[in-house]
């Protein structure tokens, strides 16, 4: 967007007038000064935004994480103490312990973390330098979660692009092992040691066009014209495995990973955006299942903003903690009751919805059914058995008469 330039545009800019000369849009009609000014307003303007929002988050997150930070301390205990000094350094460590663990818990938090170093580099970009600004531009991260995939991509398998580049390393060093034996010359002298065989073989693996092979073709002594044309076959296989192993298999291994779990991510995306779209949030019944009852002129949007209108359910609780216990009527304590034993759920018409009673007796038939024909079945088989009982008695008997 802005072209950071520099003052004079007929010199090639030094490190000094790059750092410190910018002139915006490479306009003729701006000075170093006026620039710098429009960094300044504009930062400061991103500053103290970035200051308010930080607020915003603080004030959404800190009560939880000042109820998470206390929920772990023990009740102080009545102990007299003799001497009041220590009483108070008690209290005082207690106090500071307990805001190092608000302080920590909300640095765990990559929100509050994210939105603090948003602040502190808008501060920087309008008191040190401008170029701190870039740093306000990963927020396109944070307004599409499609792109936040792209980086848990890389992130979430780190343990086996780790591994995969250990062994990556590995590999490099057993080529680098070959070369030191048998192509040391091929090296023009970046091959004295091991460790420097290592280097070059790893530092043009993959700068190089055709790996280290390229390479070396390239540092290789112009072959004089009456030398022998010999074919080096060592180099061949050297060049080659180098080739096909650490560029081509190895980048292809890598580039299946990430996008095996990329793929894993968007699939979960999708996943859940669906339950959120086409499952009510009370009963967890589907779409579909509302809408084979279009008939009777219910559908499933009224469904959830009408029948199962999720907030009624927070209203209600909310409510119950504002309503005098003793005015409760017999749901409301029950309800009461299963809120107090951290159960929050259990009384949520889970699978039902008095619209769908159709579907409930539906449900029903079939369970009945199934019963009934379970029932007939070992009827069955009873018969069967006294029939076998019978006949193995008669057999018995005649066996005992022999
Ligand atoms: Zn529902």
């Amino acid at each position: 967007m802005a072209s950071y330039s520099v003052e004079n545009l007929a010199e090639l800019p030094d490190y000094e007038s790059r750092m410190h000369k910018p002139i915006l849009f490479l306009s003729s009609s701006l000075t170093v000064e006026t620039t710098s000014k429009i960094f300044v307003t504009l930062g400061v303007i991103m500053a103290i935004s970035a200051v308010f929002v930080v607020m915003f988050f603080l004030i959404k997150k800190v009560p939880l994480v000042i109820l998470e930070a206390t929920k772990g301390e023990e009740v102080e205990e009545p102990e007299a103490d003799i001497y009041n000094t220590t009483k108070k350094k008690n209290k005082f460590i207690k106090i500071s312990t307990r805001i190092l663990r608000i302080i920590f818990l909300s640095l765990k938090s990559a929100d509050i973390v994210y939105y603090l170093a948003y602040a502190i580099f808008a501060i920087l970009g309008s008191a040190v330098h401008p170029f701190f600004f870039a740093f306000h531009l990963t927020e396109i991260l944070r307004r599409y979660p499609t792109l936040k995939n792209v980086i848990k991509a890389i992130v979430e398998p780190r343990r086996q692009l780790g591994l995969t580049f250990l062994f990556y390393l590995i590999l490099t060093y057993i080529f680098s092992l070959f070369a030191f034996e048998f192509f040391a010359d091929d090296y023009q002298g970046d091959c004295s040691s091991t460790w420097s065989c290592f280097l070059t073989t790893f530092d043009f693996t993959f700068k190089a066009n055709g790996a280290i092979g390229g390479y070396l073709d390239g540092i290789a002594d112009p072959i004089p014209e009456d030398a022998d044309h010999g074919y080096k076959f060592g180099r061949f296989f050297f060049d080659f495995f180098n080739n096909i192993i650490l560029v081509v298999i190895m980048i292809s291994i890598v580039a299946g990973i990430i996008i095996d779990t990329f793929g894993l991510l968007r699939e979960m995306e999708e996943e859940k955006n669906k339950d959120i779209q086409e499952k009510c949030f009370i009963c967890g019944l589907s779409k579909e299942v509302f809408d084979r009852q279009a008939e009777i002129g219910y559908d499933f949007n009224k469904h959830i903003k009408n029948d199962h209108y999720m907030w009624n359910y927070i209203f209600f609780i909310a409510f119950l903690r504002d309503k005098d216990e003793t005015e409760y009527t017999g749901i409301e304590s029950y309800i009461h009751e299963r809120l107090q034993n951290a159960d929050y759920t259990s009384w949520f018409p889970f699978h039902k919805a008095l619209a769908l009673k159709n579907h409930d007796e539906d449900d029903e038939d079939k369970q009945k059914r199934v019963v009934n024909s379970f029932e007939n079945e070992i009827d069955q088989i009873r018969k069967e058995m006294n029939g076998l009982n019978t006949m193995f008695t008669g057999l018995s008997k005649k066996l005992s008469t022999f």
